[in-house]
């Protein structure tokens, strides 16, 4: 990893400059108070702005709807959008479906959704968790079978994080349930208009929105079939090792992980943290005259700086650990006034450690749980065989 400092020519300059400005200007406090209050990922107005730009598909060509920035840019954008908090969850995963649409769709359909993927007037969620499935996507049960042209879907989603806000959801689903059962799976881009859906809200304890998706006689044309019959693993292949972090290569701009997003929040609650610790108690003294308090503050800032700097699915279990421990350590360190909720009066900054705390519960979970890392540690980076967990569900 190179950690030297990169010089940005004046026309890079001018390019930041630009950014920053368009997203003070875009990224209002509203946006943030309505994140925050929601825990959408998403804001409408922001994400077609950014299309306006071709921001949202930044490495694209103009004439396909783009802006044909290079990597550096790119990284400069991402940066920016980062720094201003930008929701971002929806973006992200409409990124990760499009790799599979623009390899495995209709041509035609590929061609039609390609112009509002890059002007952000089409969306795409994940739907692989089912209700019973959990961690074990290849066990979904939820059944498409073939009807002439069409499709009938029936069955549930949990989690389909985005749904309300998104046009499409990519969608696994069994089709053979003779077959082994990564062989039985056929992946499609379901319309979320289509009759039979339903979009049922589900709030976690850290302020995020997901939702349980149902499917009841479902019909949807052939035509949003990604790939062939019974071979959707083959198709989810792609976006779930990018998603995991596994075999993508880095051109060395990127976060070093998925692991890095999750330490945001630590960030702004631990400079919170600092701030109280340095100012004056009602006895004349400070948290920070007392060496045991410094000593743990420090040991939370050298874990966030591991876990932002901890490459691919390493960096994603580290992220999580670092905030899940770090987060509880400020609040045990603060007490009552990290406690308190954002809004409440006498809350720490804007109830920075209390969100970090909740927030950090759900990392450990979504996008494969940190036990699951663990094994795609051991067996894709050591190399080492498939772990046996007496007790567990068992990952085949
Ligand atoms: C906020 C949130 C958003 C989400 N968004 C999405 C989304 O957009 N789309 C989507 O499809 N899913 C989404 N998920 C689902 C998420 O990916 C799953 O929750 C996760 O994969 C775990 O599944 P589960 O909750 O059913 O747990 P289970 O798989 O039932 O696991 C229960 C426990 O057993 C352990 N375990 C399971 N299998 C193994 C194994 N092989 N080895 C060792 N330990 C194991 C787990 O680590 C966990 O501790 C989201 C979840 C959350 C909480």
């Amino acid at each position: 990893m190179d950690f030297g400092t990169i010089e940005l020519t004046p026309e890079q300059q001018e390019f930041a400059d630009e950014v920053r400005s368009f997203l003070d200007a875009l990224v209002t406090p509203d946006v943030l108070e309505h994140e925050r209050a929601h825990g959408d990922g998403f804001n409408e107005r922001v994400h077609l702005a950014l299309g306006s730009r071709g921001w949202l598909t930044p490495q694209w060509s103009p004439e396909d709807g783009g802006a044909g920035l290079d990597p550096l840019r790119r990284r400069i954008l991402e940066l920016e959008l980062q720094r201003h908090r930008v929701p971002d969850i929806t973006a992200g995963t409409t990124n990760l479906v499009w790799t599979a649409v623009d390899r495995f769709a209709d041509p035609s359909l590929r061609d039609e959704l390609a112009p509002r993927v890059a002007d952000g007037t089409a969306r795409f969620c994940l739907g692989y968790t089912d209700p019973e499935g959990g961690s074990d996507i290849a066990a979904s049960r939820l059944r498409a079978v073939r009807d002439g042209d069409e499709w009938v879907l029936n069955g549930a989603k949990m989690f389909t994080t985005g749904a309300q806000n998104c046009q499409y959801t990519f969608l696994i689903a069994r089709t053979d349930p003779e077959l082994p059962k990564h062989k039985g799976l056929t992946m499609f881009l379901v319309p979320l208009a289509a009759p039979g859906v339903e979009i049922q809200a589900i709030r976690t304890f850290g302020g995020e929105r997901t939702n349980a998706v149902y499917y009841g006689d479902v019909r949807i044309s052939d035509r949003y079939r990604l790939g062939g019959v019974n071979d959707g693993w083959a198709v989810l292949h792609g976006p779930l090792d990018e998603e995991h972090s596994v075999g993508t290569a880095s051109d060395g701009l990127a976060d070093p992980s998925v692991g890095r997003s999750f330490l945001r929040p630590l960030e702004v609650a631990l400079d919170e943290t600092l701030a109280w610790a340095r100012e004056t108690g009602p006895d004349g003294s400070r948290p920070v005259d007392d060496p045991s308090v410094v000593a743990r503050l420090a040991r939370v800032a050298v874990e966030l700086e591991a876990g932002v700097v901890t490459p691919g699915p390493m960096g994603r279990v580290k992220g999580s650990l670092a905030i899940v421990e770090g987060a509880a350590e400020l609040l045990d360190l603060t007490g009552a006034v990290g406690l308190l909720s954002p809004g409440a009066d006498g809350a720490l900054g804007d109830g920075d450690v209390d969100f970090a705390h909740r927030w950090a519960q759900g990392t450990a979970t979504y996008g494969g749980t940190v036990e699951v890392f663990r094994t795609i540690i051991a067996q894709h980076v050591l190399g080492l065989p498939r772990a046996g967990y007496p007790g567990s569900k068992v990952l085949m």
